[in-house]
């Protein structure tokens, strides 16, 4: 989906713009002023079309901070998006920090969309007006509370928008597009040197930007990847305020161009809460995934023990990813790392043929048929993969499956396709 980021100054009403874009869908949690909010992503429908906003203003720094956090969302959405709307406080006006912002908008050729909130009526239209000075074109004036000029913004966004992604377009049939994630210090930059070595080819045209390239195409195994965003790993950001909501902004760009992460994890310390995150990122995003179990080197007998018992309790959920024991100071392992991005790409890319899915479901529900609830059983009249990558199944029932049976028929898919590296969606649709 084509990505539409949202940037400006604290208090300028972007989460009520954002709720407002988003309808009832999934509203973003009020700003809570010192709070960070997980949630980056959000999807959005408008006439027909669909397409993700990211907000980047996910956390509020105080006085001394806003340039600093108000920089970061400008540099991440420049990367990320297919279009900036840039919303500025019109009863306000433009403030320093704003222009700050315009200067570094400028330097993109990304288009922004330049919009003057809080002109709740007609009799504050100038207010909006004043805002041509900033040399981004005409300002739209809108009203996030109360909805005026919204569908009218929404309307032009939608002609600046495409209809792809940009990035998904560029690269369909070109080299596979790998993200690498971890919080920080678990080794990502370290393994992003390692295994590029000297074959390193930075990709500079595709963000359209004047800045770092924040993409690098890397041979390995005989095949040219796309790491994503490396700019990110690369790059170190000094924030007292909003890290956490800065580095959920970092992965969730990343996901959104990447096909498979590498989810980097040091072994050398308990996983964590952050580690879960991160995975749940993935998950949340139906990308491929491979764990990268980093620091090897520093293992010790007494911590191998707990490793594993942290990884069986805190990670069962992902016991289909494939699972990689590296050292990226060593080199220990690091050629295992490409075959398991294979493997997790080509069960992302499974089509499992109708007739074959079918017979399987025959044989499993025959094997294993649905419990009578109330005196009714529901059955499953037929099933379809109506999409990969991630592989997703429907359905046809009588009525509705308990979730427990779901997840027989889920794990049973599992164990007989393997689906390793890949998160698989098993939907149903009562037929009436
Ligand atoms: P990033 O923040 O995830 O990019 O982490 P870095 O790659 O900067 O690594 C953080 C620190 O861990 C550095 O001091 C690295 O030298 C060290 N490090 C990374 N990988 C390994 C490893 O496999 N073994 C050991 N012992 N140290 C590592």
């Amino acid at each position: 989906l084509p990505v539409l980021a949202i940037v400006g100054r604290p208090n300028v009403g972007k989460s009520a713009l954002v709720n407002r874009i988003i309808g009832r869908r999934e509203a973003v949690v009020q700003d809570t002023p010192g709070v960070t909010r997980d949630r980056v992503n959000y999807k959005a429908e408008w006439a027909d079309r669909s397409f993700t906003i990211v907000d980047t203003g996910g956390w509020e720094p105080d006085a001394k901070g806003i340039n600093a956090s108000v920089a970061a969302q400008a540099e991440i959405a420049i990367d990320l998006a297919d279009a900036v709307l840039f919303v500025v406080d019109a009863t306000v006006g433009a403030t320093s920090t704003d222009e700050h912002v315009v200067r570094m908008l400028r330097a993109t050729r990304k288009p922004v969309i330049l919009v003057g909130n809080k002109v709740d009526d007609v009799h504050q239209e100038p207010d909006a007006a004043a805002l041509w000075s900033l040399g981004l074109g005409e300002p739209w004036p809108v009203s996030a509370v109360h909805g005026r000029g919204v569908a009218d913004l929404l309307d032009h966004v939608l002609t600046i928008l495409p209809e792809i992604s940009a990035v998904a377009k560029e690269e369909v049939g070109g080299p596979r597009r790998v993200a690498i994630l971890g919080k920080p210090n678990v080794g990502k930059s370290s393994l992003l040197n390692k295994t590029a070595g000297e074959e390193r080819v930075v990709v500079n045209e595709m963000a359209g930007t004047t800045r770092d390239p924040v993409d690098e195409q890397i041979e390995l195994g005989g095949k040219f990847w796309r790491f994503v965003d490396t700019a990110g790993i690369r790059r170190r950001v000094n924030l007292s305020q909003g890290a956490d909501f800065y580095a959920t902004l970092r992965t969730s760009a990343a996901l959104e161009k990447a096909e498979v992460a590498v989810v980097v994890i040091d072994v050398s310390a308990p996983i964590s809460v952050q580690d879960l995150k991160i995975v749940d990122l993935v998950l949340e995003s139906g990308r491929a995934l491979v764990l990268a179990y980093n620091k090897w080197d520093l293992l010790d007998d007494e911590r191998r023990v707990y490793l594993e018992r942290e990884i069986e309790q805190d990670l069962s959920h992902v016991s289909w990813a494939p699972r990689v024991n590296i050292s990226a100071k060593t080199g220990r392992h690091l050629e295992k790392l490409v075959p398991a991005l294979e493997l997790a790409l080509a069960s992302w890319d499974t089509r499992i043929p109708t007739g074959k899915f079918n017979a399987l479901l025959a044989e499993l529900t025959q094997e294993h048929p649905h419990p009578v609830r109330g005196g009714k059983q529901p059955r499953i009249l037929f099933g379809t993969q109506a999409a990969s990558r991630p592989p997703t199944f429907v359905l046809f029932t009588t009525g509705f499956l308990d979730p427990q049976y779901r997840r027989f028929i889920t794990r049973r898919l599992r164990e007989i396709f393997g689906f390793e590296g890949s998160p698989i969606n098993v939907n149903m649709r009562v037929r009436e």
